[in-house]
C-alpha cells in the first residue's frame, strides 16, 4: 500500500504574512501531528518564507518542502540554496525539475539528475517532475518523452534510493491552464512509469514508488484522478493557495 502524498507548490506567490496565515489555517483544519494519517501533506513556499512557514508547521501534520535546490554543496554560487540550508530550515522534501524550471530556467535532465542525487545524499525526499509538452502529446511522443526524462533525471539511482523518491507526472499543457488530463490519460502515463521502474529495478520498487499527478488539479476533479490505481497523490499549484480547495484535494487523496 502506497501512502499518497499531496504537495502544494506555492511558486512565487504570497507575502510572508499570507504564507503563515495559509499554513495556520491548513493546520487548524487538519488537526495535530499524526504520523498514521493516511495522506502525507507537504507545503512548498518560496525560499524566503521557508523559515516562517517551517515554524508554523511544527507540531502539525504538515511537512515542509522547497521548490528547488542547488546541486552544489557550498561556495561561489550566487543566489543558490544548498541541500544543507534546506535541512537547516526543517525541509524534508524538495521539488526538482519542475517544468517551469526546465522550460524557463533551462534545466536539463542532467542538471535535474545532479539535484536529485544531492537531495538524496542530504536525506531530502526529491519530488521529481516529468511531463510532455502539448506538441509532443499531439505527435504521439508522450511515452518516449517520459522515458527520456525518467532515464536522464533518474540516472545512477539505486533501487533503495528510488523507493525514497516521489515522481510527479505533470503534463506541461495541464500546468496552470485549467486543462486537466483525463484520469485515463494520467493513469496511462503512471502505468508507463511503473513499468519503467519494474524493468529497471523490480516489482517491489515499482510498487513502492509514489507517483503524483500534477496539472490543474482542483477540488472538483481531484477525486476522479486520485481514484486511479496508480495515482498516489497530487502536486498542486494554483489550488494549493486556497485553504478550502487544498483541503478538498487532500480529502480526495484519502485523508481527513
Ligand atoms: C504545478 O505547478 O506543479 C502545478 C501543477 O500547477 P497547477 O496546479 O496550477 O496547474
Amino acid at each position: 500500500m502506497r501512502r499518497p502524498v499531496v504537495a502544494g507548490n506555492w511558486k512565487m506567490n504570497l507575502t510572508r504574512g499570507a504564507a503563515v496565515d495559509l499554513v495556520r489555517s491548513l493546520a487548524a483544519s487538519l488537526g495535530p501531528s499524526d504520523s498514521s494519517a493516511s495522506v502525507e501533506i507537504v507545503v512548498c513556499p518560496p525560499y524566503v518564507y521557508l523559515e516562517a512557514v517551517g515554524q508554523a508547521v511544527q507540531g502539525t501534520s504538515l511537512r515542509l518542502g522547497a521548490q528547488n535546490v542547488s546541486d552544489q554543496p557550498s561556495g561561489a554560487f550566487t543566489g543558490e540554496i544548498s541541500t544543507a540550508m534546506l535541512i537547516d530550515l526543517g525541509c524534508q522534501y524538495v521539488i526538482v525539475g519542475h517544468s517551469e524550471r526546465r522550460t524557463l530556467m533551462g534545466e536539463t535532465d542532467e542538471i535535474v539528475n545532479r539535484k536529485v542525487l544531492a537531495a538524496l545524499a542530504a536525506g531530502l525526499t526529491p519530488i521529481v517532475c516529468v511531463g510532455e509538452l502539448l506538441e509532443e502529446r499531439q505527435r504521439g511522443q508522450t511515452s518516449a518523452v517520459i522515458r527520456k526524462q525518467f532515464e536522464g533525471s533518474l540516472a545512477g539511482i539505486s533501487g533503495e534510493q528510488m523507493a525514497r523518491i516521489v515522481i510527479a507526472y505533470e503534463p506541461v499543457w495541464a500546468i496552470g491552464t485549467g486543462q486537466v488530463a483525463t484520469p485515463a490519460q494520467a493513469e496511462e502515463v503512471h502505468l508507463d512509469l511503473r513499468s519503467l521502474l519494474r524493468s529497471r529495478y523490480n516489482a517491489a520498487v515499482a510498487d513502492a514508488v509514489r507517483i503524483q499527478y500534477g496539472g490543474s488539479v482542483k477540488a472538483d476533479n481531484a477525486a476522479e484522478l486520485m481514484g486511479q490505481a496508480d495515482i498516489d497523490g497530487a502536486l498542486v499549484g494554483g489550488a494549493s493557495l486556497k485553504v478550502g480547495d487544498f483541503l478538498a484535494i487532500v480529502a480526495a487523496a484519502g485523508g481527513h
